[in-house]
C-alpha cells in the first residue's frame, strides 16, 4: 500500500435528505489528503429483501432518527477502516460485512455501511486526482448513459393517487445525453403544460415528476403519450417505460387497483400490461409483479422479453445472487442497480456484474428519498450500466446528476458514446 491512499480518518454525521428526513453522511480522509464523502438514500416503495435501514424509531424525527447508524460508524466502522488502504475497495467491503455479521445488514446497518463505503471510493479517486467514473473505468471503455426520465410520479411517491409509481420516456433515438436531456425537457414541459389546461396541475410528486391528478392508470398513460406528441417526439424517437413497483399493491397472486377498485389476478394483471404494452408506446416495464410472484415474473417474460426490457428492482433488490436465479429461472432481462439495497459497492458492483454476464439491461438508478450526492452519476459511466434512472427533470436533487453526466459527457476525454439503443436488452422494433 502507498501510504498515501492509507485511511485516517472517518467520521460521520447527520444530514438531510430530499423528503427533509434525517440520513447518514459519512467523510473519509487518508493521509495524502485524499478525501471522500458518502450520502445515503432512501427508499419509499422499498424491496423486503433489501439491505435493512437502521432508524432509531420512538417518537423523535418519527422514528427516523440515524443516531444509531451514526453511532456504529464511529464506534465500529472507523476502527475497521482506520490504516487500510482505500485502493482496496473489495477488502473494505468484506471487513464492512464480516463486521456487520447479519444475512441482511441488520446489526451496523445498511444505511451505515453504504455511506461508509461510498465515501472510501470518493477518497481512492480524489487521492489520484481524478474523476470517480474514470476510477472504476480504468482503461476499459465505456458509454454514456441512456437516461430514464419521470414524467408523472404516482403510488407510494405521490399518496398512492394512482397505482403505477413511475411514468417515464426513454429518448432512445438521441445521439448525445445532451440532446436526450433537451427531449426530456420539452415532453415534461408539454406534460405540465397539458395538466395546466386540465385545470390538475398540482405540483410535483417526490421524484419531481408532476402530481398524477387523473382518475385511472390509462388515463395517466393518455395524457403521457399526448405529452409525447405535443413535444413532436411521437415518431419513435422516444419510447415509454413504467416502474409498476407492483409490490405496493400485488400481493400472493392478487393485484389490487386502489383507484380504480379493480382486482386482477396474476395471469389477469399480466394480459392487462400486455393490452397497455399493445396500445401504448411501451418499451421497459420494472417490476411489473410482485417481488414474491416468481411465477407471474415467468410469464411476463416468456410473453414480452423478446421486445420489451422487464426490469427487476424489488424482485432482485442488487443481489447478484437473485439476478443468477432470476436468469436461470427466466425471469426479468434487466436488474435495477441502488447501491443502498446492497450495502456495500462492491456488492452492487457484482449485481451489476452478473446482470451483464446474462446479457440483460443494467440500470443505475436513484432513491424517491435523494441528496446532492452524485454519486450515481459516476457508477453509471464508470462501470458501463447503460442507462441511468435519477426521478424526473426538475428538484436539484434530481437535476444534480443529470447535470453531472453532462459534464462528464463533454468533459469525456475517452470520448464516450451515448448509449441509446444499445443499452436495452431488446433490439429495435
Ligand atoms: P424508491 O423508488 O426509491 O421509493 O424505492 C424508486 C424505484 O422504485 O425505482
Ligand atoms: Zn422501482
Amino acid at each position: 500500500m502507498s501510504s498515501n491512499t492509507r485511511i485516517e480518518h472517518v467520521r460521520a454525521f447527520r444530514v438531510w435528505d430530499s423528503r427533509g428526513r434525517p440520513t447518514v453522511e459519512v467523510e473519509v480522509r487518508l493521509a495524502g489528503g485524499g478525501f471522500g464523502r458518502g450520502i445515503t438514500p432512501a427508499g419509499a416503495s422499498r424491496g423486503i429483501h433489501e439491505a435493512v435501514e437502521l432508524r432509531d424509531g420512538g417518537a423523535t424525527l418519527g422514528g427516523l432518527g440515524v443516531a444509531q447508524a451514526i453511532a456504529r460508524i464511529e464506534r465500529e466502522i472507523a476502527p475497521l477502516l482506520q490504516g487500510r488502504d482505500a485502493l482496496d475497495q473489495a477488502g473494505i467491503d468484506a471487513a464492512l460485512i464480516a463486521l456487520d455479521g447479519t444475512p441482511n445488514k441488520a446489526r451496523l446497518g445498511g444505511n451505515a455501511m453504504i455511506a461508509s463505503s461510498m465515501a472510501v471510493l470518493f477518497a481512492a479517486a480524489d487521492a489520484q486526482g481524478i474523476p470517480l467514473w474514470q476510477h472504476l473505468a480504468q482503461a476499459r471503455a465505456v458509454r454514456i448513459p441512456l437516461p430514464e426520465i419521470q414524467i408523472f410520479g404516482g403510488g407510494a411517491h405521490a399518496g398512492r393517487r394512482v397505482d403505477v409509481q413511475d411514468f417515464i420516456v426513454m429518448p432512445l433515438g438521441a445521439d448525445s445525453f445532451d440532446e436526450a436531456l433537451h427531449w426530456c425537457a420539452d415532453i415534461y414541459r408539454a406534460a405540465g403544460q397539458i395538466m395546466h389546461e386540465r385545470g390538475a396541475l398540482a405540483g410535483v410528486a417526490d421524484e419531481g415528476g408532476w402530481w398524477p391528478s387523473f382518475n385511472s392508470n390509462e388515463a395517466a398513460l393518455d395524457a403521457l403519450a399526448l405529452a409525447i406528441h405535443r413535444a413532436g417526439y411521437d415518431d419513435g424517437r422516444v419510447l415509454i417505460s413504467l416502474d409498476i413497483a407492483a409490490s405496493e399493491f400485488g400481493r400472493d397472486g392478487q393485484y389490487q387497483l386502489a383507484l380504480e377498485n379493480r382486482r386482477f389476478s396474476t395471469a389477469q394483471w399480466i394480459d392487462q400490461l400486455c393490452q397497455w404494452v399493445k396500445q401504448y408506446p411501451i418499451i421497459s416495464i420494472e417490476d411489473p409483479v410482485a417481488q414474491d410472484d416468481t411465477h407471474g415474473m415467468r410469464a411476463i417474460t416468456e410473453k414480452l422479453g423478446a421486445t420489451v426490457q422487464i426490469i427487476g428492482d424489488d424482485f432482485l433488490v442488487t443481489s447478484a445472487q437473485r439476478v443468477d436465479n432470476a436468469a436461470a429461472s427466466g425471469c426479468c432481462n434487466a436488474v435495477l442497480i441502488k447501491p443502498n439495497q446492497a450495502g456495500t459497492i462492491t456488492e452492487t458492483y457484482q449485481a451489476l456484474e452478473r446482470g451483464k454476464a446474462a446479457g440483460w439491461g443494467t440500470l443505475v438508478s436513484a432513491r424517491s428519498g435523494e441528496t446532492e450526492d452524485v454519486i450515481i452519476a459516476h457508477l453509471a459511466i464508470g462501470w458501463n450500466a447503460g442507462q441511468l434512472k435519477v426521478g424526473s427533470f426538475a428538484r436539484s436533487e434530481r437535476m444534480a446528476k443529470w447535470n453531472e453526466v453532462l459534464r462528464i459527457e463533454r468533459a469525456s476525454i475517452t470520448r464516450a458514446d451515448f448509449a441509446g439503443w444499445s443499452a436495452l436488452p431488446v433490439k429495435r422494433a
